[in-house]
């Protein structure tokens, strides 16, 4: 049930039960004064005839006494008088009608009254008032009055109370209808809407409630609070785009740092393919250079030419910002790019970058360009952890999550350099953390790589041996073929 009806229905109840326990004992007290008033009308009477009676009969005898009470009794109305023998037996004509050892009270000279009903359901008010005529008989008057008009009130009394609170039950329900909807339940239902809305993120169309009533009041504070939540929202969002904006210049910055470091080892890589094709290309132009041979060195400089567009392609690629876009991709082919992006620079550092582990097929849905960015200044950690050169091993192994039952595949880098010391553990990740001397470091590779492996909903794991050398764990969703 509504609220508003509830509300209208315990009102309508309280004022019934009130209602009908006030008719109930209104009637009660009015049935009591009734009854009182007949008794003392037949005590009265009862007493004015004692004496006459008595008179009558020891003047006149019993036969004139019995006829002056028979007089009586065709002019009194609703009372009716009998002489009776208060010892009499149960078939004697002057027996009383309550029976004898009710009466004893009676014999002792008091005057009593006594309600009696009968099968039928008449219901009569005996009462008896002593006369003492022979002293070893006792008599008395027993004036008889009905109970019809007693019980005739009572039951239209209860009957009354009855159509009135049926009455009042149907006034009711069309007052629910009327008021309480029109009152309560239209503004209530308007208000829970408004809060629906809200929390559905909707905090557009204020609401507004006619009167000055708390709901007016409460549509009034809740339109204010969504103009707040509207105000609020505003500027987060301003201040997360320009959050998002300043991140990815910094992105872009620590790509291009990355790219600096890059271009050098790639400079030394076209050195080789430069010198080939210079020196073919002399040959061919000595014009010394018997047919076969030209053909050989034109198709070696067309070799030697897309090995140095394709590097020079990578590393554009590299370079160049671009807005975040996921697709799904095979993560170890990302890999493998990486590491051949790389591998000049790591040749020119005397390192070798090989790549490890299993050759599988690991389908994530990534933004190929973020992850090699994560992947490239891994390896550059790397690269810079080991100054005399040594070995760094790329992997890649599917990983099964036991808390929440997903799976994952894992990058891990690992190299032969000097190790993370336990204290600079905690701080890998924040933003502008380096040991590195200034120019060479800055800080921002491992917290641009964790926020970028986070927002993919993967994580980065470090372990790390002093001296020995340190394992970077990239772990990334598998895509769940739908
Ligand atoms: P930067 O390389 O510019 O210093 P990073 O955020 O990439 O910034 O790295 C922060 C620090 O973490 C480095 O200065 C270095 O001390 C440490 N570090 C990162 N990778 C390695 C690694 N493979 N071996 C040893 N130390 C590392």
């Amino acid at each position: 049930m509504k609220l508003a009806a509830k509300l209208i229905y315990i009102l309508v109840l309280g004022i019934i039960t009130v209602l009908a326990f006030n008719g109930y004992f209104t009637v009660r007290h009015d049935i009591e004064i009734f009854k009182t008033d007949m008794k003392q009308n037949a005590h009265l009477l009862g007493r004015a005839m004692k004496g006459s009676v008595t008179n009558v009969w020891l003047t006149s005898g019993q036969k004139r006494a019995l006829k002056l009470i028979s007089e009586v009794n065709e002019s009194a109305q609703r009372l009716y008088i009998r002489f009776v023998w208060l010892n009499a037996s149960p078939d004697d004509p002057y027996s009383p009608r309550i029976p004898r050892e009710k009466l004893n009270i009676v014999i002792q000279g008091q005057e009593v009254s006594f309600n009696k009903r009968y099968k039928d359901g008449t219901g009569y008010l005996y009462t008896y008032v002593p006369i003492k005529i022979d002293l070893n008989r006792p008599g008395a008057l027993e004036i008889s009055q009905s109970l019809f008009r007693l019980d005739e009130y009572a039951h239209n009394a209860v009957v009354r109370i009855l159509v009135m609170s049926v009455t009042l039950l149907l006034l009711s329900g069309v007052a629910v209808l009327l008021l309480g909807f029109g009152m309560i339940g239209r503004p209530l239902h308007s208000l829970v809407g408004k809060i629906r809305r809200i929390g559905e993120g909707d905090l557009s169309e204020p609401l507004h409630l006619q009167g000055s009533g708390e709901f007016s009041e409460l549509a009034t504070a809740l339109n204010t609070m969504c103009e707040q939540i509207n105000d609020a929202q505003g500027k987060v969002r301003k201040e997360t785009t320009a959050r998002i904006a300043a991140i990815e210049q910094l992105r872009h910055a620590d790509r291009l740092k990355t790219v600096g470091g890059l271009a050098s080892g790639i400079a030394h890589e076209l050195g080789t393919p430069l010198n080939v094709v210079s020196g073919r290309a002399a040959l061919i132009a000595s014009g010394n250079l018997p047919e076969t041979e030209v053909v050989e060195s034109a198709t070696i400089i067309k070799t030697q030419s897309e090995r140095m567009t394709a590097i020079i392609r990578h590393l554009l690629n590299f370079a160049r910002r671009h807005s975040p876009k996921k697709t799904i991709v095979d993560l170890q082919q990302v890999m493998l790019q990486t590491i051949n992006l790389m591998a000049p620079l790591a040749e020119k550092q005397k390192t070798r970058l090989c790549f490890a582990g299993e050759d599988i097929t690991a389908m994530v849905k990534v933004d190929s360009g973020q992850i090699q960015q994560v992947l490239t200044n891994l390896i550059v950690n790397a690269l810079q952890s080991m100054p005399d050169g040594g070995k760094i091993e790329v992997g890649i192994r599917p990983e099964g999550n036991k808390d929440s039952g997903k799976e994952y595949f894992c990058v891990y880098i690992l190299d032969e350099g000097v190790g993370i010391q336990e204290k600079n553990m905690q701080h890998l990740f924040e933003p502008f953390f380096t040991t590195k001397e200034t120019g060479k470091g800055t800080g921002l590779g491992l917290s641009i790589a964790y926020d970028i492996i986070q927002e993919h909903g993967g994580w980065i794991e470090v372990k790390s041996t002093l001296g020995a050398g340190s394992c970077f764990s990239v772990y990334l969703p598998r895509e769940v073929e739908q």
